[in-house]
C-alpha cells in the first residue's frame, strides 16, 4: 500500500488545548502536516471536570474514532441506570424560594433529559488520553505567540514568538483560549470585541471524594448531576472518575470585576456567605471544598469574522463563552471536525483562505448564539432572566427549549455545507 499524499501546504497550530489538539489530530487523519506551538512548557489542563453533550461525542468520532474512544475510557456518566439520560435534576438551592413555592429546599423543580445522555471527565484526564494521538515532533512547547505577519501567497504567514524566534507556515489557526493574542491581531488590538468581557457571574471549583459527598447528601444527589437554584447564585454537582470523585461548580453574581487576574485566592468564609440561607445541602458541598479559589466568568462580544486572509480563530479563541450550558469545549471540538476537513478540501495553499472563509459562514451564528444564550442560562438559574425570574412553569418551559438546539445539531451536513460554500 503507498503511503497517503500529504498535503503540498503546512498549518501552524498556536495553543495546545482541547481546541489545538482535537484540530491537531483532525488535520493529521487528513494529511495535512500541521506544527502546534504552545506557551507552556508541556501540555496541561487545570484539575476540574468537564462536560459534553452527545454533539461533542459525535464530533469526536468523526474527526478521529480514537479521540472517542480515548474519552469513554475516562468519561463517567450519571450513576444511577434510571439517571443515564438526565442533564441535571433541576432542585431549589435556597431557602427563600422553596418556601415562597411550597416546597422543601432540595425539592425536585424539573428534570432535563439529554438524548444519550452528557458525559463527564477530569480535563487533564481527557488530555492525556487526547495527545497520545500527537506523533513527537508536532508541538513544539515553550512557544508564546506575539505576533503575526501575513504575506499571502507562497510566503504564507510569519510566527513571531516571545523568545524572538520566527516560523513560517503556509496558514496559522489560533486555539489560544479566551486571551487569543491571534483574536487581538485579527480584529486589531482597539476593536471592541477583541477581548473578553466580565459576565456579571464568578464561581468557585472544587472536587470532594465520593465517599465523603455521599456520606451528606445520599446516594442519588451525590452520583447523579445536581443543579441548585437559587437568588443570584446557583451550584451544580456531576461525578467524575467513574465515580469516584464528585465534581462541584458555585457560581455567584457581582456587578464588575476589578483584578487583573482571572483567578484569585479567597476564604473558605467570604465562599460562605455568599451562600446564606441556602439549603442544608448547598451548606455541606461548600463545607467540604477545600482552599477556595474565585473564577471570574468572562466572554467574547460578537465579532463579524473568524479570519482573516491566512489568520484563523477556533475554540475560545474566536467565541469564549461562559460555561452555564456545559457547551464551550463541545463547540471547540465541533470547530475541529469542521476545520480540519474544510482545510484538508483545499487543493493547495492558494485554498486556504476559501477554506477559512466557509468555517466562519458555517460556524459563527451557532457558535456565538452559544455565548449569548448561555449567558442567559446563567440568569435563568439565578431567578435574573427577564420575563421568568422565579416563576416555576416559566423556568421548566425556558429550561425544555434550551439546550435541543446544541445537542441535535448535524455536524456532517455543516460539514456538506461549508465544502460547497468553498467550491461554489
Ligand atoms: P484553552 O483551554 O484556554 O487553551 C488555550 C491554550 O493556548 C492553552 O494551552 C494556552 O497555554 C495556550 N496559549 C494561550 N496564549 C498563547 C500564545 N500567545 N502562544 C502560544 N500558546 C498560547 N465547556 C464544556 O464543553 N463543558 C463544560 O462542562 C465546561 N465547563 C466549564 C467550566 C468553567 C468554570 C469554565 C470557565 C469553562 C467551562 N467550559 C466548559 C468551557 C471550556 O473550558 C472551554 O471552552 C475550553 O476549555 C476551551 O478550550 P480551548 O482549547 O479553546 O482554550
Amino acid at each position: 500500500m503507498t503511503a497517503p499524499t500529504q498535503k503540498p501546504f503546512d498549518i501552524a497550530i498556536v495553543g495546545g488545548g482541547i481546541a489545538g489538539v482535537t484540530l491537531v489530530i483532525g488535520l493529521l487523519h487528513n494529511n495535512v502536516p500541521v506544527t502546534l506551538y504552545e506557551a507552556a512548557p508541556r501540555f496541561g489542563e487545570i484539575g476540574a471536570g468537564v462536560a459534553f453533550g452527545p454533539n461533542a461525542v459525535r464530533a469526536m468520532k468523526l474527526i478521529d474514532p480514537r479521540i472517542a474512544e480515548g474519552f469513554a475510557k475516562v468519561a463517567t456518566q450519571n450513576q444511577w441506570e434510571s439517571k443515564r439520560d438526565l442533564w441535571f435534576d433541576f432542585r431549589y438551592g435556597d431557602g427563600t424560594h422553596a418556601e415562597k413555592h411550597g416546597g422543601e429546599v432540595r425539592d425536585l423543580i424539573h428534570p432535563l433529559y439529554c438524548p444519550g445522555g452528557q458525559a463527564f471527565t477530569h480535563r487533564a484526564h481527557f488530555l492525556d488520553e487526547m495527545v497520545k494521538f500527537v506523533p513527537d515532533g508536532v508541538a513544539v512547547f515553550g512557544k508564546r505567540l506575539v505576533d503575526i505577519e501575513d504575506k499571502g501567497g507562497e510566503d504564507g504567514v510569519l510566527l513571531k514568538f516571545a523568545d524572538g524566534s520566527t516560523a513560517r507556515h503556509s496558514a496559522v489557526i489560533g486555539c489560544d483560549g479566551i486571551k487569543s493574542r491571534t483574536r487581538e491581531i485579527l480584529l486589531g488590538k482597539d476593536h471592541p470585541a477583541a477581548r473578553a468581557v466580565y459576565s456579571g457571574k464568578y464561581a468557585y471549583r472544587g472536587l470532594i471524594p465520593m465517599d465523603k459527598a455521599v456520606e451528606l447528601l445520599g446516594e442519588e444527589l451525590a452520583r447523579n448531576g445536581q443543579m441548585y437554584m437559587g437568588k443570584g447564585g446557583h451550584l451544580l454537582t456531576f461525578a467524575i472518575e467513574k465515580g469516584k470523585t464528585m465534581n462541584v461548580v458555585a457560581f455567584s453574581s457581582s456587578d464588575s470585576w476589578d483584578s487583573d487576574a482571572w483567578v484569585v485566592p479567597t476564604t473558605k468564609d467570604k465562599m460562605m456567605a455568599d451562600f446564606t440561607g441556602w439549603s442544608k445541602s448547598v451548606e455541606s458541598i461548600l463545607t467540604l471544598m477545600q482552599k477556595p479559589d474565585i473564577w471570574a466568568l468572562f466572554n467574547h462580544p460578537p465579532c463579524e469574522t473568524y479570519y482573516k486572509g491566512r489568520v484563523c480563530v477556533q475554540g475560545d479563541a474566536a467565541h469564549a463563552s461562559t460555561p452555564h450550558q456545559g457547551a464551550g469545549a463541545g463547540m471547540a471540538i465541533e470547530d475541529s471536525y469542521i476545520l480540519s476537513n474544510l482545510v484538508a478540501a483545499a487543493k493547495d495553499a492558494s485554498g486556504i483562505e476559501s477554506a477559512f472563509k466557509a468555517f466562519d459562514a458555517v460556524r459563527r451564528e451557532r457558535t456565538q448564539r452559544l455565548v449569548k444564550t448561555s449567558r442567559e442560562a446563567g440568569q435563568l438559574y439565578d431567578f435574573e432572566l427577564p420575563g421568568v425570574g422565579d416563576n416555576v412553569d416559566k423556568i421548566k418551559e425556558n429550561l425544555d427549549g434550551r439546550m435541543g438546539w446544541i445537542w441535535d445539531e448535524d455536524l456532517q451536513a455543516e460539514f456538506e455545507k461549508g465544502k460547497k460554500l468553498m467550491n461554489g
